[in-house]
Protein backbone atom coordinates (compact mmCIF):
# COMPACT_ATOMS: atom_id res chain seq x y z
CA UNK A 1 0.00 0.00 0.00
CA UNK A 2 1.11 3.42 -1.12
CA UNK A 3 2.01 4.74 2.43
CA UNK A 4 2.62 8.69 1.35
CA UNK A 5 -1.16 8.16 0.30
CA UNK A 6 -2.00 11.62 2.74
CA UNK A 7 0.40 14.08 0.65
CA UNK A 8 -2.32 14.13 -2.46
CA UNK A 9 -5.96 13.89 -1.02
CA UNK A 10 -7.32 15.27 -4.16
CA UNK A 11 -8.13 13.43 -7.81
CA UNK A 12 -5.73 16.15 -10.52
CA UNK A 13 -8.25 18.22 -11.98
CA UNK A 14 -9.67 17.32 -15.47
CA UNK A 15 -8.33 20.18 -17.77
CA UNK A 16 -11.53 21.65 -19.78
CA UNK A 17 -12.81 24.64 -21.71
CA UNK A 18 -13.65 27.50 -19.93
CA UNK A 19 -17.74 27.27 -19.32
CA UNK A 20 -18.62 30.69 -21.05
CA UNK A 21 -16.74 29.37 -24.18
CA UNK A 22 -18.28 25.74 -24.36
CA UNK A 23 -21.36 26.69 -24.07
CA UNK A 24 -21.17 28.16 -27.04
CA UNK A 25 -19.61 25.23 -29.09
CA UNK A 26 -19.56 21.41 -29.59
CA UNK A 27 -16.12 21.13 -29.21
CA UNK A 28 -15.49 18.29 -26.14
CA UNK A 29 -15.67 20.00 -22.82
CA UNK A 30 -13.03 18.18 -21.01
CA UNK A 31 -9.53 18.40 -22.68
CA UNK A 32 -8.01 14.79 -21.39
CA UNK A 33 -4.97 14.44 -18.71
CA UNK A 34 -1.40 14.98 -19.81
CA UNK A 35 1.08 11.99 -19.53
CA UNK A 36 2.71 13.90 -16.82
CA UNK A 37 -0.45 14.77 -14.71
CA UNK A 38 -1.75 10.71 -16.05
CA UNK A 39 1.33 9.26 -13.77
CA UNK A 40 0.92 11.52 -10.98
CA UNK A 41 -2.59 10.90 -10.51
CA UNK A 42 -1.95 7.26 -10.75
CA UNK A 43 0.42 7.27 -8.18
CA UNK A 44 -2.53 8.36 -5.75
CA UNK A 45 -3.35 4.61 -5.96
CA UNK A 46 -2.40 2.53 -2.78
CA UNK A 47 -2.73 -0.94 -4.66
CA UNK A 48 -4.72 -2.32 -2.20
CA UNK A 49 -5.03 -5.32 -1.15
CA UNK A 50 -8.24 -5.95 -1.82
CA UNK A 51 -9.12 -3.51 -3.99
CA UNK A 52 -13.22 -2.65 -3.83
CA UNK A 53 -13.00 -0.70 -7.12
CA UNK A 54 -12.54 -3.90 -9.28
CA UNK A 55 -16.17 -5.09 -7.97
CA UNK A 56 -17.26 -1.72 -8.50
CA UNK A 57 -17.45 -2.17 -12.38
CA UNK A 58 -19.42 -4.19 -14.01
CA UNK A 59 -16.97 -5.42 -15.87
CA UNK A 60 -14.49 -6.22 -13.15
CA UNK A 61 -11.82 -4.63 -15.11
CA UNK A 62 -8.27 -4.94 -13.41
CA UNK A 63 -8.39 -1.31 -11.96
CA UNK A 64 -5.03 -1.63 -9.85
CA UNK A 65 -3.10 -3.79 -12.58
CA UNK A 66 -3.73 -1.06 -15.08
CA UNK A 67 -3.38 1.66 -12.95
CA UNK A 68 -0.14 0.86 -11.94
CA UNK A 69 1.34 0.66 -15.62
CA UNK A 70 0.20 4.23 -15.81
CA UNK A 71 2.15 5.20 -12.52
CA UNK A 72 5.20 3.21 -14.40
CA UNK A 73 4.65 5.42 -17.64
CA UNK A 74 3.94 2.25 -19.44
CA UNK A 75 0.66 3.07 -20.92
CA UNK A 76 0.42 0.54 -23.62
CA UNK A 77 0.30 -2.12 -21.30
CA UNK A 78 -2.02 -0.83 -19.30
CA UNK A 79 -3.97 -0.54 -22.70
CA UNK A 80 -3.62 -4.23 -22.79
CA UNK A 81 -4.73 -4.76 -19.53
CA UNK A 82 -8.11 -2.93 -19.96
CA UNK A 83 -8.60 -3.86 -23.63
CA UNK A 84 -8.85 -7.67 -21.70
CA UNK A 85 -12.30 -6.95 -20.43
CA UNK A 86 -13.67 -3.52 -22.25
CA UNK A 87 -14.25 -3.41 -25.68
CA UNK A 88 -15.01 0.59 -25.64
CA UNK A 89 -12.03 1.83 -22.87
CA UNK A 90 -12.44 5.54 -24.76
CA UNK A 91 -16.08 5.62 -24.63
CA UNK A 92 -16.31 4.59 -20.86
CA UNK A 93 -13.72 6.68 -19.30
CA UNK A 94 -15.88 9.52 -20.66
CA UNK A 95 -19.20 8.59 -20.07
CA UNK A 96 -19.63 5.76 -17.42
CA UNK A 97 -20.46 6.83 -13.71
CA UNK A 98 -17.97 6.27 -12.20
CA UNK A 99 -18.85 8.10 -8.95
CA UNK A 100 -21.34 5.18 -8.28
CA UNK A 101 -19.33 2.03 -9.66
CA UNK A 102 -15.30 1.65 -9.38
CA UNK A 103 -14.74 4.90 -7.81
CA UNK A 104 -17.29 4.94 -5.48
CA UNK A 105 -15.92 2.28 -4.01
CA UNK A 106 -12.08 3.10 -4.42
CA UNK A 107 -10.57 3.07 -0.80
CA UNK A 108 -8.88 5.72 -1.10
CA UNK A 109 -11.81 8.03 -1.56
CA UNK A 110 -12.92 6.68 2.48
CA UNK A 111 -9.79 8.10 3.95
CA UNK A 112 -9.72 10.83 5.96
CA UNK A 113 -7.84 13.68 5.04
CA UNK A 114 -5.49 14.68 7.56
CA UNK A 115 -4.16 18.47 8.47
CA UNK A 116 -1.71 18.59 11.18
CA UNK A 117 -1.21 15.03 11.88
CA UNK A 118 -5.07 15.36 12.58
CA UNK A 119 -8.12 14.14 10.40
CA UNK A 120 -9.45 17.51 8.88
CA UNK A 121 -13.23 18.54 10.12
CA UNK A 122 -15.94 20.38 8.14
CA UNK A 123 -17.76 23.12 9.22
CA UNK A 124 -20.30 20.65 11.48
CA UNK A 125 -17.28 18.59 12.65
CA UNK A 126 -17.38 15.88 10.23
CA UNK A 127 -14.12 14.61 8.81
CA UNK A 128 -13.37 15.32 5.27
CA UNK A 129 -12.79 12.29 3.03
CA UNK A 130 -9.98 12.02 0.44
CA UNK A 131 -11.26 11.88 -3.37
CA UNK A 132 -11.00 8.40 -5.07
CA UNK A 133 -8.34 7.68 -7.32
CA UNK A 134 -9.65 9.31 -11.22
CA UNK A 135 -9.96 5.67 -12.26
CA UNK A 136 -12.57 7.08 -15.47
CA UNK A 137 -9.79 9.89 -16.39
CA UNK A 138 -7.20 7.67 -16.82
CA UNK A 139 -8.83 5.47 -18.06
CA UNK A 140 -9.77 7.53 -20.75
CA UNK A 141 -6.08 8.68 -21.01
CA UNK A 142 -4.96 5.41 -22.05
CA UNK A 143 -7.48 4.71 -24.55
CA UNK A 144 -6.67 8.00 -25.94
CA UNK A 145 -2.89 7.26 -25.81
CA UNK A 146 -3.28 3.81 -27.76
CA UNK A 147 -5.90 5.66 -30.54
CA UNK A 148 -3.11 8.56 -31.00
CA UNK A 149 0.21 6.60 -30.69
CA UNK A 150 -0.30 2.45 -30.98
CA UNK A 151 0.89 0.73 -34.14
CA UNK A 152 -1.87 -0.77 -35.19
CA UNK A 153 -1.72 -4.27 -37.42
CA UNK A 154 -5.33 -6.34 -37.92
CA UNK A 155 -4.12 -9.53 -36.14
CA UNK A 156 -4.43 -13.05 -38.23
CA UNK A 157 -7.85 -14.08 -37.77
CA UNK A 158 -8.34 -17.83 -38.67
CA UNK A 159 -12.37 -17.87 -39.57
CA UNK A 160 -13.83 -20.64 -38.81
CA UNK A 161 -16.96 -21.24 -41.10
CA UNK A 162 -19.58 -19.84 -38.76
CA UNK A 163 -22.24 -16.93 -39.95
CA UNK A 164 -23.64 -14.36 -36.98
CA UNK A 165 -25.97 -11.83 -37.38
CA UNK A 166 -25.84 -8.79 -34.72
CA UNK A 167 -29.04 -6.14 -35.12
CA UNK A 168 -28.24 -2.98 -33.67
CA UNK A 169 -25.10 -0.90 -33.29
CA UNK A 170 -25.08 -0.02 -30.07
CA UNK A 171 -22.71 -0.50 -27.64
CA UNK A 172 -23.86 -4.34 -26.60
CA UNK A 173 -23.92 -4.94 -30.46
CA UNK A 174 -20.32 -3.67 -31.35
CA UNK A 175 -19.20 -5.83 -28.33
CA UNK A 176 -20.66 -8.87 -29.35
CA UNK A 177 -19.74 -8.46 -33.16
CA UNK A 178 -15.51 -7.82 -31.90
CA UNK A 179 -15.90 -10.41 -29.19
CA UNK A 180 -17.21 -13.28 -32.06
CA UNK A 181 -14.75 -11.57 -35.02
CA UNK A 182 -11.69 -12.38 -32.93
CA UNK A 183 -12.59 -16.00 -32.62
CA UNK A 184 -13.35 -16.28 -36.38
CA UNK A 185 -17.09 -15.69 -36.96
CA UNK A 186 -18.32 -14.63 -40.00
CA UNK A 187 -20.29 -11.02 -38.32
CA UNK A 188 -22.57 -9.00 -40.00
CA UNK A 189 -24.15 -5.83 -37.85
CA UNK A 190 -27.66 -4.84 -39.40
CA UNK A 191 -28.31 -0.81 -38.23
CA UNK A 192 -31.67 0.61 -39.11
CA UNK A 193 -29.72 3.97 -38.87
CA UNK A 194 -27.15 5.39 -41.66
CA UNK A 195 -24.06 5.34 -39.38
CA UNK A 196 -23.15 2.71 -37.06
CA UNK A 197 -22.72 3.44 -33.25
CA UNK A 198 -26.49 3.58 -31.65
CA UNK A 199 -26.69 6.15 -28.76
CA UNK A 200 -23.09 6.51 -28.80
CA UNK A 201 -23.56 7.85 -32.54
CA UNK A 202 -27.08 9.27 -32.32
CA UNK A 203 -27.65 10.32 -28.17
CA UNK A 204 -24.70 11.30 -26.27
CA UNK A 205 -23.65 14.93 -27.43
CA UNK A 206 -20.50 15.60 -29.66
CA UNK A 207 -19.19 17.65 -26.53
CA UNK A 208 -19.48 14.78 -24.21
CA UNK A 209 -18.54 11.96 -26.71
CA UNK A 210 -16.28 12.88 -30.18
CA UNK A 211 -17.97 10.73 -32.87
CA UNK A 212 -14.32 10.53 -34.46
CA UNK A 213 -14.01 8.26 -31.06
CA UNK A 214 -16.72 6.32 -31.93
CA UNK A 215 -15.87 5.94 -35.59
CA UNK A 216 -12.37 4.42 -34.48
CA UNK A 217 -13.94 2.09 -32.66
CA UNK A 218 -16.18 0.42 -36.04
CA UNK A 219 -13.04 1.06 -38.06
CA UNK A 220 -11.61 -1.43 -35.49
CA UNK A 221 -14.26 -4.09 -35.91
CA UNK A 222 -14.16 -3.58 -39.89
CA UNK A 223 -10.20 -4.33 -39.83
CA UNK A 224 -11.52 -7.41 -37.71
CA UNK A 225 -14.25 -8.68 -40.92
CA UNK A 226 -17.08 -7.16 -39.35
CA UNK A 227 -19.55 -6.12 -42.45
CA UNK A 228 -21.73 -3.42 -41.87
CA UNK A 229 -25.32 -2.95 -43.38
CA UNK A 230 -26.49 0.46 -42.50
CA UNK A 231 -30.26 1.72 -43.14
CA UNK A 232 -31.44 -1.99 -42.81
CA UNK A 233 -34.42 -2.11 -40.25
CA UNK A 234 -34.96 -5.59 -39.22
CA UNK A 235 -38.10 -6.66 -38.72
CA UNK A 236 -39.28 -4.12 -41.70
CA UNK A 237 -36.47 -4.85 -44.73
CA UNK A 238 -35.39 -8.33 -43.39
CA UNK A 239 -37.36 -10.41 -40.80
CA UNK A 240 -35.31 -12.32 -38.27
CA UNK A 241 -36.29 -15.90 -39.19
CA UNK A 242 -35.47 -14.58 -42.90
CA UNK A 243 -31.89 -14.38 -41.44
CA UNK A 244 -31.68 -17.51 -40.25
CA UNK A 245 -33.51 -19.18 -42.69
CA UNK A 246 -32.75 -17.44 -45.82
CA UNK A 247 -29.60 -15.69 -45.31
CA UNK A 248 -27.82 -19.24 -42.82
CA UNK A 249 -27.09 -16.85 -40.10
CA UNK A 250 -26.66 -19.61 -37.41
CA UNK A 251 -27.20 -17.35 -34.57
CA UNK A 252 -28.43 -13.81 -33.83
CA UNK A 253 -27.68 -11.02 -31.24
CA UNK A 254 -30.55 -8.36 -30.88
CA UNK A 255 -28.72 -5.33 -29.13
CA UNK A 256 -31.59 -2.75 -30.53
CA UNK A 257 -31.74 -0.34 -27.38
CA UNK A 258 -34.39 1.01 -26.15
CA UNK A 259 -35.36 3.87 -28.29
CA UNK A 260 -38.86 4.70 -27.86
CA UNK A 261 -39.63 7.95 -25.47
CA UNK A 262 -42.36 8.69 -23.03
CA UNK A 263 -44.19 11.60 -22.93
CA UNK A 264 -46.33 12.68 -19.90
CA UNK A 265 -49.79 12.78 -21.22
CA UNK A 266 -50.18 16.55 -20.26
CA UNK A 267 -52.31 19.12 -22.42
CA UNK A 268 -50.91 20.74 -24.90
CA UNK A 269 -48.18 18.09 -25.39
CA UNK A 270 -48.66 17.62 -29.48
CA UNK A 271 -47.91 21.48 -29.99
CA UNK A 272 -44.98 22.67 -32.35
CA UNK A 273 -41.77 22.75 -30.13
CA UNK A 274 -42.67 19.91 -28.36
CA UNK A 275 -39.89 17.24 -28.87
CA UNK A 276 -38.86 13.77 -27.25
CA UNK A 277 -34.75 14.10 -26.21
CA UNK A 278 -34.23 11.55 -28.84
CA UNK A 279 -35.44 13.72 -31.61
CA UNK A 280 -33.89 16.43 -30.83
CA UNK A 281 -30.80 14.86 -29.73
CA UNK A 282 -30.85 12.90 -33.09
CA UNK A 283 -31.31 15.62 -34.91
CA UNK A 284 -28.57 17.73 -33.52
CA UNK A 285 -26.03 14.81 -33.29
CA UNK A 286 -26.81 12.89 -36.28
CA UNK A 287 -28.25 15.12 -38.60
CA UNK A 288 -25.95 17.57 -37.64
CA UNK A 289 -28.96 20.10 -37.56
CA UNK A 290 -26.93 22.87 -35.69
CA UNK A 291 -25.21 23.78 -38.97
CA UNK A 292 -26.20 25.82 -41.34
CA UNK A 293 -25.82 24.00 -44.04
CA UNK A 294 -27.54 20.71 -42.37
CA UNK A 295 -30.58 18.66 -44.49
CA UNK A 296 -32.62 18.76 -41.40
CA UNK A 297 -32.60 21.83 -39.14
CA UNK A 298 -33.94 22.40 -36.10
CA UNK A 299 -35.89 25.43 -34.32
CA UNK A 300 -32.78 27.67 -32.77
CA UNK A 301 -35.31 28.27 -29.43
CA UNK A 302 -34.84 31.09 -27.19
CA UNK A 303 -36.90 29.51 -24.21
CA UNK A 304 -36.22 26.23 -23.29
CA UNK A 305 -37.80 23.68 -20.25
CA UNK A 306 -36.38 20.42 -20.61
CA UNK A 307 -38.16 17.67 -18.53
CA UNK A 308 -36.42 15.22 -16.79
CA UNK A 309 -33.01 14.59 -14.60
CA UNK A 310 -31.08 11.96 -16.33
CA UNK A 311 -28.21 12.16 -18.81
CA UNK A 312 -30.19 12.59 -21.55
CA UNK A 313 -32.14 15.93 -19.89
CA UNK A 314 -29.01 17.13 -19.27
CA UNK A 315 -27.74 16.37 -22.82
CA UNK A 316 -30.67 18.10 -24.02
CA UNK A 317 -30.08 20.99 -21.67
CA UNK A 318 -26.43 21.38 -23.10
CA UNK A 319 -27.90 21.15 -26.53
CA UNK A 320 -29.86 23.63 -26.31
CA UNK A 321 -27.46 26.41 -24.78
CA UNK A 322 -25.09 25.26 -27.50
CA UNK A 323 -28.02 25.92 -30.12
CA UNK A 324 -28.10 29.35 -28.74
CA UNK A 325 -31.10 29.49 -26.33
CA UNK A 326 -30.84 32.17 -23.66
CA UNK A 327 -32.65 30.83 -21.02
CA UNK A 328 -32.61 26.72 -20.41
CA UNK A 329 -34.70 25.30 -17.37
CA UNK A 330 -34.37 21.65 -16.20
CA UNK A 331 -37.49 20.78 -14.50
CA UNK A 332 -37.23 17.68 -12.62
CA UNK A 333 -40.20 16.44 -10.09
CA UNK A 334 -37.28 15.80 -7.12
CA UNK A 335 -34.76 17.03 -5.47
CA UNK A 336 -31.20 17.23 -6.28
CA UNK A 337 -30.04 14.30 -4.17
CA UNK A 338 -31.99 12.07 -6.61
CA UNK A 339 -31.41 13.45 -9.42
CA UNK A 340 -29.90 10.44 -11.74
CA UNK A 341 -27.61 12.16 -13.93
CA UNK A 342 -23.77 11.78 -13.67
CA UNK A 343 -22.51 14.05 -11.37
CA UNK A 344 -20.06 15.93 -13.49
CA UNK A 345 -22.25 16.30 -16.24
CA UNK A 346 -24.75 18.16 -13.27
CA UNK A 347 -21.68 20.27 -12.43
CA UNK A 348 -20.98 21.08 -16.15
CA UNK A 349 -24.61 21.99 -16.66
CA UNK A 350 -24.51 24.39 -13.74
CA UNK A 351 -21.49 25.65 -14.98
CA UNK A 352 -22.60 26.60 -18.57
CA UNK A 353 -25.92 28.12 -16.80
CA UNK A 354 -28.44 25.94 -16.86
CA UNK A 355 -31.34 26.95 -14.16
CA UNK A 356 -32.51 23.87 -12.28
CA UNK A 357 -36.20 24.04 -11.36
CA UNK A 358 -36.01 20.82 -8.75
CA UNK A 359 -39.09 19.72 -6.97
CA UNK A 360 -41.06 21.30 -9.84
CA UNK A 361 -43.36 19.39 -12.28
CA UNK A 362 -44.98 20.83 -15.47
CA UNK A 363 -49.00 19.99 -15.75
CA UNK A 364 -49.59 21.85 -18.82
CA UNK A 365 -48.17 22.31 -22.11
CA UNK A 366 -49.69 26.54 -22.93
CA UNK A 367 -50.00 26.85 -26.23
CA UNK A 368 -50.63 30.30 -29.17
CA UNK A 369 -53.02 29.04 -31.89
CA UNK A 370 -53.15 32.64 -33.26
CA UNK A 371 -52.19 32.09 -36.77
CA UNK A 372 -52.62 28.38 -37.28
CA UNK A 373 -55.40 27.22 -39.29
CA UNK A 374 -57.94 26.00 -36.06
CA UNK A 375 -57.70 26.79 -32.60
CA UNK A 376 -57.47 22.70 -31.60
CA UNK A 377 -53.91 22.91 -29.52
CA UNK A 378 -52.49 20.38 -31.84
CA UNK A 379 -51.62 23.38 -34.45
CA UNK A 380 -50.28 25.53 -31.90
CA UNK A 381 -46.74 26.69 -31.25
CA UNK A 382 -45.46 26.18 -27.50
CA UNK A 383 -45.46 29.95 -25.50
CA UNK A 384 -45.19 28.51 -22.09
CA UNK A 385 -45.78 25.87 -19.13
CA UNK A 386 -48.03 25.64 -16.22
CA UNK A 387 -45.58 24.28 -13.28
CA UNK A 388 -46.59 22.74 -9.86
CA UNK A 389 -44.35 22.40 -6.62
CA UNK A 390 -43.87 19.47 -5.66
CA UNK A 391 -42.18 18.18 -1.88
CA UNK A 392 -41.35 14.90 -1.20
CA UNK A 393 -43.57 12.72 0.56
CA UNK A 394 -42.97 8.30 1.88
CA UNK A 395 -40.52 6.27 -0.26
CA UNK A 396 -42.84 4.67 -3.47
CA UNK A 397 -41.69 1.00 -4.56
CA UNK A 398 -38.25 2.12 -6.06
CA UNK A 399 -36.90 2.97 -2.26
CA UNK A 400 -37.12 7.06 -3.25
CA UNK A 401 -39.41 9.01 -2.21
CA UNK A 402 -42.53 9.63 -4.03
CA UNK A 403 -42.67 13.03 -5.10
CA UNK A 404 -46.19 15.12 -4.27
CA UNK A 405 -47.74 17.93 -5.96
CA UNK A 406 -48.29 21.21 -3.68
CA UNK A 407 -52.15 22.56 -3.87
CA UNK A 408 -52.10 25.96 -5.21
CA UNK A 409 -48.52 25.94 -5.88
CA UNK A 410 -49.04 26.61 -9.96
CA UNK A 411 -47.12 29.08 -11.93
CA UNK A 412 -46.32 29.55 -15.39
CA UNK A 413 -42.76 29.86 -17.52
CA UNK A 414 -42.57 31.75 -20.61
CA UNK A 415 -40.86 29.03 -23.30
CA UNK A 416 -40.99 28.32 -27.32
CA UNK A 417 -39.49 25.04 -26.83
CA UNK A 418 -40.30 21.75 -24.50
CA UNK A 419 -38.00 18.77 -24.47
CA UNK A 420 -39.49 15.86 -22.76
CA UNK A 421 -36.77 13.44 -21.09
CA UNK A 422 -38.98 11.25 -19.28
CA UNK A 423 -37.10 7.65 -19.90
CA UNK A 424 -37.42 5.53 -22.91
CA UNK A 425 -38.60 1.67 -23.80
CA UNK A 426 -37.44 -0.73 -26.03
CA UNK A 427 -38.97 -0.61 -29.80
CA UNK A 428 -42.09 -3.39 -29.89
CA UNK A 429 -40.96 -3.96 -33.58
CA UNK A 430 -39.10 -6.62 -33.24
CA UNK A 431 -41.22 -8.53 -30.85
CA UNK A 432 -44.34 -7.86 -33.26
CA UNK A 433 -42.57 -9.47 -36.28
CA UNK A 434 -40.64 -12.66 -34.71
CA UNK A 435 -43.17 -15.38 -33.73
CA UNK A 436 -41.04 -16.80 -30.61
CA UNK A 437 -40.02 -13.97 -28.79
CA UNK A 438 -41.14 -12.71 -25.60
CA UNK A 439 -40.80 -9.67 -23.80
CA UNK A 440 -41.85 -8.63 -19.99
CA UNK A 441 -44.53 -6.07 -19.02
CA UNK A 442 -42.37 -2.84 -19.70
CA UNK A 443 -42.02 -4.17 -23.32
CA UNK A 444 -37.73 -5.64 -22.57
CA UNK A 445 -37.17 -8.41 -24.31
CA UNK A 446 -37.41 -11.74 -21.87
CA UNK A 447 -33.80 -13.53 -21.58
CA UNK A 448 -32.25 -16.63 -19.71
CA UNK A 449 -28.45 -17.64 -18.92
CA UNK A 450 -26.40 -16.47 -21.52
CA UNK A 451 -28.74 -13.94 -22.79
CA UNK A 452 -30.80 -16.43 -25.18
CA UNK A 453 -34.31 -15.18 -25.87
CA UNK A 454 -37.26 -17.26 -25.60
CA UNK A 455 -36.22 -18.37 -29.73
CA UNK A 456 -34.10 -20.86 -29.59
CA UNK A 457 -30.39 -19.15 -31.08
CA UNK A 458 -31.13 -15.71 -30.54
CA UNK A 459 -29.88 -13.83 -27.81
CA UNK A 460 -30.34 -10.04 -26.41
CA UNK A 461 -28.65 -7.52 -24.28
CA UNK A 462 -28.07 -3.96 -23.52
CA UNK A 463 -31.44 -1.57 -23.15
CA UNK A 464 -33.33 -3.81 -24.97
CA UNK A 465 -33.48 -6.19 -22.19
CA UNK A 466 -32.87 -4.13 -19.07
CA UNK A 467 -34.53 -0.67 -20.07
CA UNK A 468 -32.64 2.23 -20.58
CA UNK A 469 -29.12 1.59 -18.26
CA UNK A 470 -26.02 2.73 -19.23
CA UNK A 471 -23.01 1.93 -21.94
CA UNK A 472 -20.88 -0.54 -19.50
CA UNK A 473 -24.02 -2.56 -18.50
CA UNK A 474 -24.73 -2.95 -22.41
CA UNK A 475 -20.99 -4.21 -22.79
CA UNK A 476 -21.18 -6.61 -19.77
CA UNK A 477 -24.21 -8.03 -21.42
CA UNK A 478 -22.46 -8.24 -24.92
CA UNK A 479 -20.29 -9.79 -23.37
CA UNK A 480 -21.75 -12.80 -22.10
CA UNK A 481 -24.15 -13.41 -25.08
CA UNK A 482 -20.85 -13.42 -27.13
CA UNK A 483 -19.73 -16.36 -25.09
CA UNK A 484 -23.43 -17.75 -24.75
CA UNK A 485 -23.63 -17.60 -29.07
CA UNK A 486 -20.02 -19.24 -29.29
CA UNK A 487 -21.33 -22.35 -27.32
CA UNK A 488 -24.54 -22.46 -29.04
CA UNK A 489 -22.33 -22.60 -32.20
CA UNK A 490 -19.89 -25.04 -30.75
CA UNK A 491 -22.43 -27.20 -29.23
CA UNK A 492 -24.64 -27.74 -32.26
CA UNK A 493 -21.44 -28.79 -34.34
CA UNK A 494 -20.49 -31.57 -31.62
P1 LIG B 1 -28.19 1.44 -28.30
O1 LIG B 1 -26.97 2.23 -28.03
O2 LIG B 1 -29.50 2.04 -28.02
O3 LIG B 1 -28.15 1.02 -29.84
C1 LIG B 1 -29.20 0.29 -30.41
C2 LIG B 1 -29.07 0.38 -31.91
O4 LIG B 1 -29.97 -0.55 -32.49
C3 LIG B 1 -29.43 1.75 -32.46
O5 LIG B 1 -28.40 2.20 -33.31
C4 LIG B 1 -30.71 1.50 -33.25
O6 LIG B 1 -30.82 2.34 -34.40
C5 LIG B 1 -30.54 0.05 -33.65
N1 LIG B 1 -31.81 -0.62 -33.91
C6 LIG B 1 -32.95 -0.58 -33.17
N2 LIG B 1 -33.90 -1.33 -33.74
C7 LIG B 1 -33.35 -1.87 -34.86
C8 LIG B 1 -33.84 -2.72 -35.88
N3 LIG B 1 -35.10 -3.18 -35.84
N4 LIG B 1 -33.01 -3.07 -36.89
C9 LIG B 1 -31.73 -2.61 -36.94
N5 LIG B 1 -31.21 -1.78 -36.00
C10 LIG B 1 -32.02 -1.43 -34.98
N6 LIG B 1 -24.93 5.72 -20.55
C11 LIG B 1 -23.82 5.89 -19.80
O7 LIG B 1 -23.22 4.92 -19.34
N7 LIG B 1 -23.31 7.14 -19.57
C12 LIG B 1 -23.86 8.25 -20.11
O8 LIG B 1 -23.37 9.35 -19.89
C13 LIG B 1 -25.02 8.09 -20.93
N8 LIG B 1 -25.59 9.16 -21.54
C14 LIG B 1 -26.65 8.98 -22.37
C15 LIG B 1 -27.16 10.07 -23.06
C16 LIG B 1 -28.20 9.89 -23.95
C17 LIG B 1 -28.72 11.09 -24.71
C18 LIG B 1 -28.80 8.61 -24.12
C19 LIG B 1 -29.97 8.42 -25.06
C20 LIG B 1 -28.31 7.53 -23.42
C21 LIG B 1 -27.22 7.69 -22.55
N9 LIG B 1 -26.66 6.61 -21.88
C22 LIG B 1 -25.53 6.79 -21.11
C23 LIG B 1 -27.22 5.26 -22.02
C24 LIG B 1 -26.43 4.40 -22.98
O9 LIG B 1 -26.04 5.14 -24.11
C25 LIG B 1 -27.21 3.17 -23.35
O10 LIG B 1 -27.49 2.46 -22.16
C26 LIG B 1 -26.46 2.26 -24.33
O11 LIG B 1 -26.11 2.94 -25.50
C27 LIG B 1 -27.30 1.05 -24.69
O12 LIG B 1 -26.61 0.30 -25.63
P2 LIG B 1 -27.33 -0.78 -26.54
O13 LIG B 1 -26.25 -1.52 -27.23
O14 LIG B 1 -28.29 -1.56 -25.73
O15 LIG B 1 -28.21 0.03 -27.59
FE1 LIG C 1 -6.35 1.90 -6.17
FE2 LIG C 1 -8.75 2.79 -5.26
FE3 LIG C 1 -8.59 0.42 -6.42
FE4 LIG C 1 -7.45 0.79 -4.00
S1 LIG C 1 -9.65 0.85 -4.47
S2 LIG C 1 -6.57 -0.32 -5.78
S3 LIG C 1 -6.79 2.92 -4.23
S4 LIG C 1 -8.17 2.41 -7.41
Amino acid sequence: MNPNYNKDPHKHPMPSQDPKVRAHNFDEVTLGYSAETAIEEAKRCMDCNNPQCVPGCPVAINIPGFVKEVAEGKFEEAYQIISKTSALPAVCGRVCPQESQCEGRCLRGKMPVIENGKPKLDENGQRVMGEPVGIGRLERFVADYHRVYAKKSAPEIKKNGHKVAIVGSGPSGLTVAGDLARLGYDVTVFEALHVAGGVLMYGIPEFRLPKAIVQAEVSGLKDLGVKFMTNMVIGRVISIDQLVEEYGFEAIFLGTGAGLPRFMGIPGENANGVYSANEFLTRMNLMKAYQDDSDTPIQHPKKVMVVGGGNVAMDACRSALRLGAEHVYCVYRRSMAELPARREEVEHAIEEGVDFQLLNNPVEILVDTEGTPRTNPHYGFVKGAKIIKMELGEPDASGRRRPVEVPGSEYTLDLDCVIMSLGTSPNPLIKDTTPGIEVDKHGCLIVREGNETTKDGVFAGGDAVTGAATVILAMGAGKIAAKAMDEYIQGKKA
